[in-house]
């Protein structure tokens, strides 16, 4: 088959990350016979250098007559970057908000899941984390309050401010059936969080997901408010298959969950819309303070490749041969920087490498 993939290398050790995903993309497309075609789209501080913003219209543009884009990370470091002089509105951060919004990203998937290899890097008990935890966090991305109606003003003399949260059932609806169908090719549960004791937005999400559950009647759904959410996901993660949930609790969720499932380093993610389009990247940030070294982690990138593999282009063979792959460099015992053993006493257990070295070795096993 041939994919047109847009690929955005971005800042930081966005480059870095990128080029062992998209060298692990060229080895499955030789190994199963498809044709990749790349094209490059600049967003971030990268495009406020060339163009003086980070998001043109010519790279939403490209972005659009992709099949999927494959992204990096954007942004640098905030106290010594010039991009952040810049406005809010100018600066590499806001590109990604645009892209989102641009491409109708309505739903973000989050994959936390702990490998046994990397048991050490979980700041969680062993008796906690028992044999692993695989929890897939559903996060609505272009409504509630990050989208909402905002002003700050002066009332009665005092400066008050105001965000608005707002869901219609739509857009409950089509996130809710997204998690529904994932559910159903995992453990079949889903989790709904909200915060249903307080807000009117939780409520109709709620009343909205348990109409869509009767369509799925072999997934157990489940409704959890946001703060007891937070605490059950620290105190027993393994209870978790699908967690859905709305913007601003995903958000924080999501890094919650990316915490207790160790590196950042490891943790892909994939937004999408509702055509088979989608824009995969690692779950962290573009990572100034190791740019440049040759030292980042590309596992997270390479997952994500695989996720663009298995939900944008239906090749879960692939999918499944990256995934394994990644599994068996981490069985081997190498480890990039961010996931060596903290204990001194295990670290000669396994061999710290580099990032272009574990593109290598990921490729080998594939
Ligand atoms: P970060 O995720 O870039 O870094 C946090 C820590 O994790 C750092 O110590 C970093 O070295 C480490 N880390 C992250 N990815 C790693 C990898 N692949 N391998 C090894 N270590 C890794 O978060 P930050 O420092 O808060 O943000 C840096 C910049 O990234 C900021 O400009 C921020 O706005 C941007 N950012 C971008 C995205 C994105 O592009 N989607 C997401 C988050 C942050």
């Amino acid at each position: 088959m041939n994919y047109n993939i847009g690929v955005i290398r971005g800042d930081g050790i966005g480059p870095e990350i990128v080029a062992e995903a998209v060298k692990v993309l060229d080895h499955i497309a030789a190994k199963y016979h498809h044709s990749f075609h790349y094209t490059e789209i600049l967003m971030g501080g990268c495009s406020i250098d060339v163009n003086g913003e980070p998001l043109t219209k010519e790279a939403i543009a490209a972005a659009k007559a992709s099949d999927a884009v494959l992204m990096g990370s954007i942004g640098g470091d905030a106290k010594t970057s010039p991009w952040y002089q810049l406005p809010p509105e100018k600066r590499p951060e806001a590109g990604l908000l645009g892209i989102r919004k641009a491409l109708n990203l309505f739903v973000n998937l989050r994959p936390a899941n702990l490998y046994q290899e990397l048991k050490e890097a979980c700041p969680l008990r062993d008796d906690i984390i028992g044999d692993g935890f695989d929890m897939m966090i559903m996060r609505e991305l272009t409504g509630g309050l990050y989208f909402g109606e905002r002003k700050t003003e002066e009332i009665d003399g005092k400066m008050t401010a105001v965000d608005t949260l707002i869901y219609n059932e739509d857009e409950i609806r089509r996130i809710a059936i997204r998690a529904f169908d994932t559910a159903a090719k995992r453990r079949k549960k889903v989790t709904s969080v909200d915060k249903a004791n307080v807000l009117d937005s939780s409520r109709l999400w709620r009343k909205v997901v348990e109409e869509v559950a009767k369509d799925y009647p072999d997934i157990t759904l489940e409704h959890m408010l946001v703060d007891n959410a937070a605490m059950q996901i620290v105190k027993n993660p393994r209870q978790f298959d699908v967690i859905l949930t709305e913007n601003m609790f995903g958000d924080i969720l999501s890094d919650e969950a990316s915490m207790v499932a160790g590196s950042l380093g490891m943790l892909a993610s994939a937004s999408l819309n509702d055509t088979k389009f989608g824009l995969y990247e690692p779950s962290g940030g573009s990572a100034p303070d190791i740019a440049g070294k040759g030292i980042a982690n590309p596992i997270a990138t390479i997952l994500s490749a695989a996720m663009m593999l298995r939900f944008s282009f239906d090749l879960d063979e692939e999918a499944d041969a990256v995934e394994n792959a990644v599994q068996q460099v981490l069985k081997d015992g190498y480890r990039t920087i961010d996931i060596m053993p903290q204990d001194n006493s295990k670290k000669n257990t396994v061999k710290q490498v580099g990032t272009a070295e574990m593109g290598d070795l990921i490729v080998e096993r594939i």
